[in-house]
């Protein structure tokens, strides 16, 4: 059990559980994931059951989102209110709330946003939208159980169960199949997975189906930094984004939300990508069936369970004696483009050997004193970021892979604030562990972000 539900004095310093480092973006939480509950399925009929339980609705755009000017909230709703589907049990806040995560079908937020920026009760849309203004006191975001007070405000009610019931039939024909967004492509792109036993030549293929995966050029994904979104572009797209409702992706929202909606988001994006591209069993081939709560799958035919894969990859940023950092800019980016170096841990390797591994490969240099600072989770689709400090040790003459790196430059504080200012390069976005590692070497708040 966790330390919240030990000493019930609410959620944890966030920095008892972090690294060295600490506040990422993608490693929060507000609720205690009551893991000993996932097998109980009493205890999970009554929570469903509970009004008072909000469920956090997903489909294939993401999550709903209120957006304000600085900040977000997940739009939550009763469990009467979400969509047939799968659903994952993400956990219990300190009030005794518990939330659930349900992958709806296609469009289940698009009907949802499209209800609720009707005016309702005459309500101009946009006030409804406004954290902070017309829900001040009810759902402004960072107020622990915002949901409860205004239950009816958080979803659409008549007009979304109304449209939705229109269409019960075909939703439940695609829950009975539990055809999340993204898997019938998967089907249909790999059906050599449905074979036992065989390695999918599909699955980069598999990984562009996920809903995060926005940025283009990412066939491979398995082959580049999993963090491609820079600050420029977040910025970008933050200035786009009006306030108000709309479905939005973890990489998007996820720097505005409050610890305990990152979490919920980042814990049902997982759940949610590892179903979409593992629906059978890999010793037999046939279909699994969810267990756990949406945690893990148990196949009917032999008995075998299976839980959700995570990809550990290695982050780290290198400095050489002067204390410069090593940048670099993958093959697939745009111009300008930098970020520090990372790679995919190898069967059989640890974390560290994989940071040396990696800058070795990628620009000739070799390190020591490699060490461990934090990590958070990427699922996009289903990676765990190790972050990580090493040192140059030895010779700093960068030769970097032609094949990964296009370019790889050491940078002094001063360099990177003047290349920066110049425009001449772009950072990672301050959702990426990459950034917060960046912020770490250079000591304050990296400039060029709002
Ligand atoms: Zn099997």
């Amino acid at each position: 059990m966790s330390a919240a539900q030990d000493t019930g004095t609410g959620a944890p310093d966030a920095q008892e559980y972090a690294g060295e480092l600490g506040g990422f973006v993608l490693a929060r939480s507000g609720v205690d994931r009551v893991s000993a509950r996932r097998g109980d399925t009493e205890w999970l009929a009554a929570a469903w059951a509970d009004p008072g339980t909000r469920v956090l609705v997903l489909d294939s755009a993401g999550a709903l989102v209120r957006f304000g000017d600085k900040e977000a909230e997940l739009v939550l709703g009763p469990p009467a209110e979400a969509p047939e589907g799968l659903r994952f049990l993400l956990g219990v806040d300190d009030a005794g709330v518990a939330y659930f995560g349900v992958m709806g079908p296609p469009g289940s937020l698009e009907s949802l946003v499209t209800d609720t920026e009707e005016p309702a009760g005459g309500t101009p849309a946009g006030d409804q939208a406004a954290p902070g203004q017309a829900e001040a006191g009810q759902a402004a975001p960072g107020q622990a159980g915002a949901d409860q007070a205004a239950p009816d405000q958080q979803l659409p009610e008549r007009e979304a169960t109304s449209q939705e019931a229109t269409s019960q039939e075909a939703l439940e024909q695609e829950a009975l199949e539990q055809e999340a967004p993204g898997q019938e492509a998967v089907r249909q792109e790999t059906p050599e997975q449905e074979a036992p036993g065989q390695v999918a030549p599909g699955q980069e293929a598999v990984r562009q189906e996920t809903p995060e995966q926005e940025t283009p050029g990412q066939e491979a994904v398995r082959q580049e930094t999993p963090e491609q979104q820079t600050v420029t572009e977040q910025a970008a797209w933050l200035a786009r984004a009006q306030p108000g409702l709309r479905a939005a992706g973890l990489r998007e929202a996820a720097a505005l939300l409050n610890d305990r909606d990152a979490g919920l988001f980042t814990h049902a994006v997982a759940l949610a990508n590892w179903h979409a591209s593992h629906t059978h069993c890999p010793r037999c081939g046939t279909p699994t069936v969810t267990i756990a709560a949406g945690h893990a799958q148990r196949c009917p035919v032999d008995g075998s369970e299976h839980f959700p894969r995570i990809d550990p990859a290695v982050i780290m940023l290198v400095t050489d004696p002067d204390d410069r950092c090593l940048l670099a800019r993958n093959r697939r980016w745009p111009e300008r483009r930098v970020s520090i170096l990372a790679g995919f841990v190898e069967p059989g390797e640890s974390a560290e050997q994989a940071v040396a591994r990696e800058v070795e490969e990628e620009t000739a240099i070799v390190v020591t004193r490699v060490r461990y600072v934090g990590s958070q989770p990427w699922p996009m689709p289903q990676s765990l970021m190790l972050g990580f400090r090493a040192q140059a040790g030895g010779e700093l003459d960068l030769r970097v892979d032609e094949d990964e790196i296009a370019e790889a430059h050491w940078y002094s504080r001063a360099e990177l604030r003047g290349a920066l200012a110049a425009g001449e390069i772009l950072l990672p976005p301050p959702v990426s562990i990459a950034h917060r590692l960046i912020e770490s070497w250079y000591g304050e708040e990296l400039p060029g972000v709002w």
